[in-house]
């Protein structure tokens, strides 16, 4: 594969699963590609379905999600949602197609799964407390992306392999405290030693889901350059996940915006921080004073100042637009139609009836 070939291609993901409340719609019809070598960015205010997103791709959603054996991942259940029967799209479960370096893995078995996850593709996992396992040294686990896929390697090998990935990932005296379990260390240590269990096996893709967001100011700089040193140093593509709009625009190359669950503008980082299209994406960067500053100083005016209203629950997200009750372009079809995702430019997809009629406002 060469720079610029899809690596990762979502078709139509759907994620849900069942909660006291109802059926969760947490990642709803997405279509989207990462290519070889970029950064994508996936930015969405908290609970838009942004890590349930990560787990799905990962093949962890179920897992994580726990369902109730034998409905979500159920072969039958696939084929008929496929088919279009009837209430086969509102149960809980994975539908849609995840392939990567072009081999669907979303229909493998956990066995193969197992084998691309932590070699080819890896997550760093949001929540740092609950990331590492407190019982094994962090040398131990380290390792163990390694093990898991060449059980023959040497122990001397795989030590000098944990010292150099915590070395690059810039772990203070990591020659002497990869013997110490995690609570020896502070949060900002933990991100980079999870960081380095993410890489250490060599993967094409790496998902960070928030690696900044449970740390101070100071620490949050530290990580976002380890995280630019191996974008720019290693053979590796990155999909960012933030609610961080300053985080995904140092980084990304492309970004898409997220809104209870669905994909709603997916282009190049320069469009959407300068030139947004969907009035989510508008608002989303006017809220944030150093975007809307930047758009300021390319000549644009930020067309809007913040959203109003809050993002919906994902067991009831209103009909048609799900953004519309927050939407001062909202007319009529908004409110019944849910809008296709089209892509309205090369490399330029929007999820909004109006935004061409927006665009010339
Ligand atoms: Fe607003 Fe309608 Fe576009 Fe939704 S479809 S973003 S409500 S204009």
């Amino acid at each position: 594969m060469t720079k610029g070939d899809p690596l990762l291609i979502l078709e139509n993901l759907r994620a849900y699963y069942s909660s006291k409340k109802g059926l969760v719609r947490a990642v709803d019809d997405v279509s989207l590609e990462v290519r070889e070598g970029e950064c994508v960015g996936l930015l969405g205010e908290s609970g838009s379905g942004k890590s349930s997103m990560a787990l799905a791709i990962m093949g962890l959603f179920e897992k994580v999600a726990r369902f109730s054996a034998g409905t979500s991942n159920d072969p039958s259940l696939r084929r008929a949602f496929e088919k279009g029967v009837p209430g086969a799209a509102d149960l809980p479960g994975v539908r849609g197609k995840v392939f990567f370096r072009g081999k669907e893995i979303s229909s493998l078995p956990q066995e193969e799964l197992t084998a691309i996850r932590g070699r080819e593709l890896s997550l760093i996992p949001q929540g740092l407390g609950h990331a590492l396992n407190p019982q094994h040294s962090i040398g131990h686990q380290t390792a163990e992306p390694v093990e898991i896929h060449d059980e023959n390697i040497r122990l001397i090998e795989l030590k000098r392999k944990v010292l150099e990935y915590l070395g690059l990932v810039q772990l203070a005296d990591a020659n002497m405290r990869f013997v110490l379990d995690p609570g020896s260390f502070s949060g900002g240590e933990s991100q980079r030693i999870l960081i380095a269990m993410a890489l250490i096996a060599g993967p094409y893709l790496v998902i960070a889901d928030e690696p900044t967001s449970a740390l101070d100011v100071t620490i949050q700089r530290q990580i976002m350059n380890v995280l630019k040193m191996i974008r720019d140093e290693f053979d590796v593509s990155l999909l960012l996940i933030s609610h961080d709009a300053g985080v995904v625009a140092e980084m990304a190359d492309r970004v898409a915006i997220m809104y209870a669950g669905k994909i709603v503008e997916y282009a190049n980082a320069v469009d959407i921080f300068h030139n947004p299209q969907h009035p989510y994406t508008m608002g989303l960067m006017s809220s944030f004073p150093t975007i809307a500053m930047m758009q300021m100083r390319a000549g644009k005016k930020p067309k809007l100042r913040g959203i109003p209203g809050d993002p919906p629950d994902l067991t009831a997200i209103p009909k048609g637009c799900a953004f519309h009750p927050r939407c001062q372009y909202v007319i009529d079809r908004c409110k019944e139609e849910v809008p296709e995702y089209r892509e309205v430019k090369q490399d330029h997809f929007i999820r909004c009836h109006r935004w061409s009629e927006i665009e010339k406002e």
